[in-house]
């Protein structure tokens, strides 16, 4: 570059002449520079933070406990695996293996990708450790995070988290609707309500003789199709029926329905699965184009979606299905089975939700006049203490009722009482236990009930045994 320019162009950065506004846009330009000095958070990435911490351990234990109740125990696979596990599993022309895998060569030249999904490394698994030998079926679950580098969007990340369950050794209507039994009651202990969607896609025999069916409809409406509809026609045609292209729309709507092409057999499983259903009164709605997008589905699919979102086509929280074909595929004996993912970051954006839904209903209800019914609160409590001696006997007092199992909450420091309750308040505990200079000499302790205000002196040796008795009336109420 010359020098001449920047001589020439001195004159007209004068500060008095500058446009009002572009000082700031300088410091702006700085604050930029300086923000770049650090490494930033990729795209489509997410910290998971203290604020939601309550949500991830909430899905945590509430997942292990679900897994364990049903008999699934619990599995680990490794994040990184070898690129053709999923290339060959989920098939070419997925878009997870066309366009979103995170694929890349190790330092000895090997194809590696991080895992898009838990079940084909799940099966590598079952074939890798011979658990075929094992009382069949082997159940088992995990949680923990996928890479798929997709357009981020709401509910759609690049790193996002699952609960994934898998029954494998098994071909019996029972294991598919147990399946969805416990990813229904998964969400229902987390506070959703979900209705499952659910479709059967056959056999790969009653799938390729619908194929060709499918291909024929579609290849006659191929002009009014979308451009990426019309270049699954070939690629994946199944995948033209999950398009949310508006124009799409009225074609997928007409286009012949995979149920009507499925073996005696195939139907016969279908309405075994519907049949259980049934008796376990779980909410489900026949979705004859749900097809799910991986090779590997047999017979049943289904997703879950949230009982009253209007949205629902863009927002399954979780989904599964049967896959007979897949441990044979990846050089396993032929094994049937049958598995579930659901999404977490999904679960805690439907929770934020349902939480702004409830409080405009209180909200709306409280301009009505109306007092809305109490909501049963999580029994955990609050230790407010008050000067240096009472700070420190708190502390093991605090210590004592965690190891008995109480859920107990305190601020480190020297804060107000008030400052105390409300931080109290905010984490929604429905007792405070207060201990101040006096109660220290006396060897008493408050218990403040939050709801009500109202407190009771109790002896300090007494405590854990009060704690006890009312929180156990609080968990009364909350299973009512
Ligand atoms: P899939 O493995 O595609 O059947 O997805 C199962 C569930 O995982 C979905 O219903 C979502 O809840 C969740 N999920 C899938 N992809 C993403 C993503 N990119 N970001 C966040 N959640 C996802």
């Amino acid at each position: 570059m010359s020098t001449k320019p920047k001589k020439a162009a001195k004159p007209v950065a004068k500060k008095s002449v500058a446009p009002k506004g572009s000082a700031t846009k300088t410091k702006k330009k700085e604050a930029d520079k300086k923000a770049q000095k650090y490494p930033s958070l990729l795209r489509g990435m997410k910290d998971i933070l203290p604020k939601d911490e309550q949500f991830w351990r909430n899905m945590s234990h509430v997942g292990e406990s679900i897994a364990e109740s049903y008999g699934f125990g619990y599995i680990e696979t490794p994040i990184v695996e070898e690129a053709a596990l999923f290339v060959r599993t989920l098939g070419k022309g997925t878009d997870v293996v066309d366009k979103e895998m995170y694929l890349f060569e190790d330092r000895e030249g090997k194809k590696v990708s991080l895992r898009p999904e838990m079940t084909a490394s799940i099966a590598r698994a079952y074939i890798a450790h011979g658990m075929h030998v094992m009382p069949q079926p082997v159940k088992v679950w995990s949680m923990g995070p996928l890479f798929r580098y997709d357009r981020p969007q709401a509910g759609r990340y690049r790193q996002f988290h699952q609960f994934d369950c898998e029954t494998i050794g098994v071909h019996d209507p029972g294991a598919d609707a147990e399946l969805i039994v416990v990813a229904y009651n998964f969400l229902r202990d987390l506070g959703i309500d979900t209705i499952v969607h659910i479709n059967s896609i056959g056999t790969l025999d009653d799938r390729s003789r619908y194929l060709v069916e499918l291909v024929a409809y579609l290849r006659s409406k191929r002009a009014q199709l979308s451009e990426e509809s019309k270049a699954r026609i070939t690629k994946n045609p199944l995948r033209v029926l999950d398009s949310k292209e508006e124009q799409d729309q009225p074609i997928i709507e007409a286009a012949p329905q995979i149920i009507d092409w499925l073996s005696d057999e195939s139907r016969n499983y279908f309405m075994k699965v519907i049949e259980y259903l049934d008796e376990m009164e779980i909410p489900y709605m026949l979705q004859p184009r749900l097809v799910r997008g991986l090779d590997y589905y047999t017979d049943t699919v289904f997703e879950l979606y949230p009982m009253d979102d209007e949205v629902r086509s863009q927002n399954a929280l979780g989904g599964g299905g049967r896959y007979n074909g897949l441990i044979e595929q990846i050089g396993g004996q032929p094994t049937p089975a049958a598995g579930f993912a659901i999404g977490l970051e999904r679960i805690v954006l439907e929770l934020r939700r349902l939480e702004e839904k409830a409080l405009a209903e209180a909200q709306a209800a409280a301009v009505e006049g109306v007092i809305p019914e109490a909501v049963p609160l999580p029994p955990k409590i609050f230790f407010a203490h008050l000067g240096d001696q009472a700070s420190r006997r708190a502390l093991s007092l605090i210590e004592k009722l965690r190891r008995e199992g109480v859920v107990v909450l305190h601020r480190i420091g020297n804060n107000s009482l008030k400052n105390q309750l409300e931080f109290a308040n905010k984490n929604q505990v429905t007792h405070t236990v207060i201990l101040g200079q006096k109660e220290l000499q006396d060897g008493s302790i408050i218990i403040r009930d939050m709801a009500s205000g109202i407190q009771e002196i109790v002896d300090q040796k007494k405590l854990k045994r009060e704690l006890e008795r009312i929180l156990q009336r609080f968990a009364a109420v909350d299973t009512k």
